[in-house]
Parts: C-alpha cells; sequence; structure tokens
C-alpha cells in the first residue's frame, strides 16, 4: 500500500493545510461543523469501494451483506432519533434529499409555495435557476418588513390563489422558529403536501431543544452535516405511506449506487446524536448563539449601525443586519477573516445591496460548540466580534484580535491527534 503522501504529496499537502486552517482559526460559518474522528475512520473506509444498488435485502449487486447490516442500522438510527416511520438514507446531500422528495410527489409543472431566497430559504425551495425553479411553478412567500418573520398571512393567502401542490418550508438564513402546526392547517386548506427541510436545524431537533417538525410534515428532508454534526449527506423522512414513492424517487429517479461509506458514517452520526453529549453540546450551541445576539445588539454595535436581525435567535446562528453600517457584508467577513474567524456574508430580507456584496453576515455556534465553547468562550468571541464589526480596525486592534482569537484556539485543540491522516 501506498501512503497518500507518497501518492499525491501536492493533495496531502493541501490536506495538511485545510486541517491547520481548521485548528487554527474559530469557524463560524453556521451550515459547518466537526464531523468526529469515528464519523471520519466510518467514511474513510473500504466502503467506498462497494456498489449496492437498491435497498437493504433488495440488491441489484452481490456481496451486500455487511452494508445491508450498516444501512438498516442507520435507518432505524434516525427513525428512532427522530420519531419517524420511514427513512431514506442514500441522498448524496441535502439538495438530492430535496429533489428526489419532490420527484416522488409532484410533476413538473406542479405549483410549489417556498421561502424566497434572498428571505432565508434554500436554492432547492425554488430559485429560478435551480432545478426546482426550472422544474415547478414556483410561488414564493416571504418575511414581514416590520419584524422580519415569515408572514402567515401572507403564506395562506397565497396558499389560497395559487392552490399549489406542496408547500416547502425550513430556512438557511433564518433565526426564529416556524410554526409547523400553522403550515400543517394552511396545507390541509389546499390539498397540499407539506415538506420540511430542517437541514439547519436538524441537531437541535434530535436533543430536543426545538420543536419536531416529523409530526407535521409529509415529508422532512434534512443534510447531515450542519447542526446534527455527521458527514456530509443528506436524509428524507417521511410517514409510511409515501415509502415506495420515495425510495423509488431516489434510486433508480435521481440516484445510483449509493455512498455506502457515507452511509456508515451516518450511522455512527445518529448513534451519536442520541446521546446526553450531544444534547448537552446542542444547548450550548443555542446559549452561544443568544450570547452573541445579546453582544452584537449592546449601545456600542449599534452606534455603528449594526442590528441583528428579528432583534436575537431562537437557533444556532445570528443574522447581522449592516444595511445602516458603512461595512457591507463581504468587508464584514473580510474584517473577520483578518482576525481569524470564518463566516459568510448573507443577503438580509430587504436587501439594498447586490448578493455577492450583500448587508448581512450570518454567524453560527454549531463548530465551536463541538470545540468545546462554553458560556465564557462564547462571551469572549462575541466581545471580539462587536470589536471587530464597530471599531475602526487599525493594525493594532487587529493583532490585539487575532491573539485573542489564537487564545480561544489554542484552548480547545481540534482533532489533536490527527495529522492529515485517520490513523
Ligand atoms: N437545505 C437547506 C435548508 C440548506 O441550508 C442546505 C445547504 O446549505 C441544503 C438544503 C443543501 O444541502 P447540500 O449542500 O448538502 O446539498
Amino acid at each position: 500500500s501506498i501512503t497518500l503522501a507518497a501518492a499525491d504529496p501536492e493533495i496531502k499537502a493541501a490536506i495538511d493545510h485545510e486541517l491547520e486552517r481548521q485548528q487554527s482559526t474559530l469557524e463560524m460559518i453556521a451550515s459547518e461543523n466537526f464531523a468526529p474522528t469515528a464519523v471520519m475512520e466510518a467514511q474513510g473506509s473500504v466502503l467506498t469501494n462497494k456498489y449496492a444498488e437498491g435497498y437493504p435485502g433488495k440488491r441489484y449487486y452481490g456481496g451486500c451483506e455487511h452494508v445491508d447490516v450498516i444501512e438498516q442500522l442507520a435507518i432505524d438510527r434516525v427513525k428512532a432519533l427522530f420519531g419517524a416511520e420511514y427513512a431514506n438514507v442514500q441522498p448524496h446531500s441535502g439538495a438530492q434529499a430535496n429533489a428526489a422528495a419532490m420527484f416522488a410527489l409532484l410533476d413538473p409543472g406542479d405549483t410549489i409555495l417556498g421561502l424566497n431566497l434572498a428571505h432565508g430559504g434554500h436554492l432547492t425551495h425554488g430559485m429560478k435557476i435551480n432545478f426546482s425553479g426550472k422544474l415547478y411553478n414556483v410561488v414564493p412567500y416571504h418575511v414581514r418588513e416590520d419584524d422580519h418573520r415569515v408572514d402567515m398571512a401572507q403564506v395562506e393567502a397565497l396558499a389560497l390563489e395559487h392552490r399549489p401542490k406542496m408547500i416547502i418550508t425550513g430556512w438557511s438564513a433564518y433565526s426564529r422558529q416556524l410554526d409547523f402546526a400553522e403550515f400543517r392547517r394552511i396545507a390541509d386548506l389546499v390539498g397540499a403536501f407539506l415538506l420540511v427541510d430542517m437541514a439547519h436545524f436538524a441537531g437541535l431537533v434530535a436533543a430536543g431543544l426545538h420543536p419536531s417538525p416529523v409530526p407535521y410534515a409529509d415529508v422532512v428532508t434534512t443534510t447531515t452535516h450542519k447542526t446534527l454534526g455527521g458527514p456530509r449527506g443528506g436524509v428524507i423522512l417521511s410517514r409510511a405511506g409515501y415509502s415506495k414513492k420515495i425510495n423509488s424517487a431516489v434510486f433508480p429517479g435521481q440516484q445510483g449506487g449509493p455512498l455506502q461509506h457515507v452511509i456508515a458514517a451516518k450511522a455512527v452520526a445518529f448513534k451519536m446524536a442520541a446521546t446526553q453529549d450531544f444534547r448537552e453540546r446542542q444547548q450550548r450551541t443555542l446559549d452561544g448563539a443568544r450570547a452573541l445576539a445579546g453582544r452584537l445588539m449592546e449601545d456600542d454595535v449599534a452606534r455603528a449601525g449594526i442590528s441583528v436581525v428579528t432583534g436575537g435567535t431562537d437557533v444556532h446562528l445570528v443574522l447581522v443586519d449592516l444595511r445602516n453600517s458603512e461595512l457591507d457584508g463581504q468587508q464584514a467577513e473580510d474584517r473577520l477573516h483578518r482576525i481569524g474567524i470564518t463566516v459568510n456574508r448573507n443577503a438580509v430580507p430587504f436587501d439594498p445591496r447586490p448578493p455577492m456584496v450583500s448587508s448581512g453576515l450570518r454567524i453560527g455556534t454549531p463548530a465551536l460548540a463541538t470545540r468545546g465553547f462554553g458560556a465564557g468562550e462564547f462571551d469572549e468571541v462575541a466581545d471580539i466580534i462587536a470589536a471587530a464589526l464597530s471599531l475602526d480596525l487599525t493594525d493594532e486592534l487587529q493583532a490585539e484580535l487575532r491573539d485573542r482569537v489564537a487564545v480561544l484556539a489554542e484552548k480547545f485543540p481540534l482533532y489533536p491527534n490527527l495529522n492529515g491522516d485517520l490513523s
């Protein structure tokens, strides 16, 4: 056998640099997390060699006796974790989970109602050049201009007017809980399917710290790599009655061979998500986001024209509103990057700046909570961010803030025994 370092030193070096970047900076991209080494061990295994088209017990390839055990464990664990009647663990990603769920229940040309991308929705909820916007007739709903909360009155009015076949809810950039019961009521009014995409908040749901959409939705989709903290991938949950349609929409409808190495890693992550440790981590994630929102609403930050969308958060992220700030989203993202904090700029609702620049930042706490951050460290990181965004970032201040970031990063070593290799 030949090591990666010997076979491909360029890739090995880039992986080592990426490990070092993750270790030495503070990761606050709301959709990211750090997978446990046990998850990465499963993902970096011989399972990558195996073809297993089909489902456990019904494969189109021989030699599937062990991957059947793995996929069945993943299915059973995720069903138990979320109290779902049916699960499909094969979608390669969140986008593919959504594509398959829509493919299962809709025909091209059908009308879907989804949260507008600029108001916090995801590309797959009906963006014009995404498959969802090309295949289906999209009617977008929005947040209200005064409080930036999803406008349920508009959802109901649009549903009654356009009679969608599916209502989609869930978000990529929204800091409040959705009213799943109300979405169900509206879907029933017009005979629509309800799809909830819980990709962002699935970890909070698993921990019992966020209402579950499972009792209300026909179909729930999620990614496994955000708050859930597993490998990069997707899952579909639903009521038992849709199992045949969804299975055939995933394979052969959308995908060929499943990624059994990723499915094994998902199974490990689902097992871990059922533990007290995981619940405690999700609680720190929520507490950290609340502390950050609180700090970014204090007077010194407000004086710089910076505020927090919806005036707080109920979840793992904070949306910073820079519409009245001299800094745009790009400049704010760059400032934090220079002191070693990674976030992403994001449009805020009713954003006057173009999307590539935008007037917002999306800042999340899951990865730092995984790293071990508690109340004291989240207060410190909130204070660092407040200073970087609201003060004149002189070379001197930048160096001071970088040092404070480095202290935090060193306090919680990430993957201390990993040297770019999993062994
Ligand atoms: N759904 C939501 C709500 C998301 O935020 C995302 C990713 O950002 C996805 C789906 C897509 O997931 P993936 O990037 O795995 O395709």
